[in-house]
């Protein structure tokens, strides 16, 4: 492979500088569209990481400090520089992810809904207060911020994962340390030297790049008192286990494999066109894609034929051109993902759509696979089974919705599920009972706004809290409760040793 004469390096933004420090080791950073080498990026050593904790720890106690006001004028100042600057960093994320602009537009969108939620910190961080508890004595709570915090997110969504913590994180208080995927690493930079011109303190939000080594330097340093993580299920459950014995607070999203349920009485165009959006979006490297279609027997066939020809219509290619699917992040990934399409067609799935062999409509060099569609699909397949995390759709034909409830709880993953019906009493039922933590009703993804929480259920999800919203503010800061009394009594009361009670 070629590499241009344009790579660059790309390296950690600390203290709101570049580093300038020589990497011993480094990765190479993909345009996905061409195959060819855009980049390099630093692995940080475990002692740069200890270094930056360091530092973020001393810039966190006087940021924890920062009156409220002066901490909302910064969020308020970058979600200006933010909105000003969104289609520059779409245009970095398709650069090194290879989704399509449009899509890469809407992750920081997203993203910017969060900023704006914690754009409200003031009213988020109001504790409660109670007069009078006991004669002459009041009690109430206060929200503190924890110090410092890291944030590890995966290639899917360079700019939206962290901005589903980072935003709260500062104006709760805190110093965080973003540790980006190595595939895709510079719209995290991009969005870091936005927080510089908004005026937030240097080591409040510091960018720390790297693998393994990075992540296990976070994990183990003990002034690290929280980590959210996104990523595949078993480097999620492996964050989660080390961090919370080291004694930190840990939410860990893990992978997914989303089911939508189509009952007989669904409008099947709608069920159709959520069944491509869902499963083709962003080539279908989403946690909240669709990558199982349940089609009850009755309307199975007519469903998997509008489905088919909404496919037909799909143009993949490059993601800078109009096309509506971009390439694969990688090229282990896109032979990955071409490996789950020969498994499924040996297993005897009927393999209607094979996104294999193109066409594409971009460099021959790209990491490309176009929509593919099996039907009658089989649960011990490993198509079923595991999550492929790229455009392939299985239809499994199930006998009803008891049939489909049923499938969809045996998963090991609980991210997302859909139904699709004019039944009420069918999806209020499917919406209590269905064990996933994101309920969709005749809509294909449903990612929750910024001011809900976001997570999964059983393996999707390590740890207690949810990202963003209540929960999200929740994670980012430790409780007290205050008993105070301020007497204006002449005479003490006397020490007694009975146990209090209020009086
Ligand atoms: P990944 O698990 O390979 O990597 C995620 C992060 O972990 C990266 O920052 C990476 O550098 C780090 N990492 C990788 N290997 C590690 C190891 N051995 N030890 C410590 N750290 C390690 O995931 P990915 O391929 O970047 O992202 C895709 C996965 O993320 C999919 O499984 C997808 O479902 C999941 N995801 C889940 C959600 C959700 O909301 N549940 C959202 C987005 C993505």
């Amino acid at each position: 492979m070629t590499e241009p004469f344009t790579v660059q390096r790309i390296t950690h933004l600390i203290g709101h500088e570049y580093w300038t420090g020589t990497s011993e080791r480094t990765a190479p950073v993909y345009n996905p569209a061409t195959g060819t080498v855009s980049g390099h990026v630093d692995l940080a050593s475990r002692e740069l990481v200890d270094e930056v904790v360091q530092r973020a720890s001393v810039a966190a106690k006087s940021w924890g400090a920062t009156s409220m006001t002066r901490r909302g004028k910064v969020m308020f100042t970058f979600r200006e520089l933010l909105n000003a600057n969104k289609e520059r960093i779409a245009e970095i994320i398709t650069a090194e992810h290879g989704k399509v602009v449009s899509d890469a537009l809407g992750e920081v969108t997203r993203g910017l809904e969060v900023v704006e939620f914690a754009c409200g910190i003031p009213h988020l961080l109001k504790g409660g207060h109670s007069e009078n508890v006991s004669t002459a004595v009041d009690s109430y709570s206060l929200l503190q911020p924890l110090g410092v915090v890291g944030v590890i997110s995966p290639f899917n969504f360079p700019a939206m994962v962290p901005m589903w913590f980072v935003p709260i994180a500062v104006a709760a208080g805190n110093a965080v340390i973003i540790k980006p995927s190595e595939k895709d690493p510079s719209a995290v930079n991009a969005i870091a030297e936005l927080w510089r011109e908004a005026g937030l303190p240097a080591d409040v939000v510091n960018v720390v790049h790297g693998d393994k080594e990075a992540v296990d330097a976070l994990l183990d340093n003990p002034e690290v008192k929280a980590i959210s993580f996104v990523g595949s299920t078993p480097i999620a459950r492996y964050v989660y286990e080390r961090g919370t014995a080291n004694g930190k607070r840990i939410q860990a999203l893990g992978g997914a494999k989303n089911h939508m349920l189509v009952l007989p009485d669904a409008d099947l165009d709608l069920a159709a066109d959520a069944a491509v959006s869902g499963g083709f979006g962003s080539a279908g490297e989403r946690c909240m894609a669709v990558s199982v279609v349940l089609a009850t027997d009755s309307i199975a066939d007519e469903l998997v034929a509008r489905i088919a020809e909404r496919v037909h219509t799909l143009r993949t290619g490059d993601g800078t051109i109009g096309c509506d699917m971009g390439p694969i992040v990688t090229e282990q990934a896109r032979d990955r993902i071409a490996g789950y399409i020969a498994a499924g067609e040996k297993a005897g799935a009927d393999l209607l759509i094979d996104g294999r062999e193109g066409p594409f409509d971009g460099d021959p060099n790209g990491f490309f696979v176009g929509p593919t569609l099996f039907d009658k699909v089989s649960t011990d397949m490993s198509i079923y089974t595991e999550e492929i995390f790229g455009p392939v759709l299985s239809v499994v034909r199930v006998s009803g919705f008891t049939e489909g409830l049923d499938l969809i709880n045996a998963s090991s993953y609980g991210n997302g599920s859909v139904i699709f019906t004019n039944d009420g009493g069918a999806a209020r039922r499917f919406e209590v009972e269905v064990q996933t933590g994101m309920v969709g009703i005749n809509v294909p993804v449903p990612v929750p706004m910024a001011y809900y929480s976001f997570g999964g259920w059983k393996d999707s999800l390590f740890g207690d809290k949810h990202m963003h919203g209540p929960e999200g503010v929740s994670f980012y800061t430790r409780a007290k409760v205050v008993t105070a009394r301020w007497p204006h009594v002449t005479h003490a009361v006397g020490a007694s040793l009975q146990f209090p009670t209020a009086t």
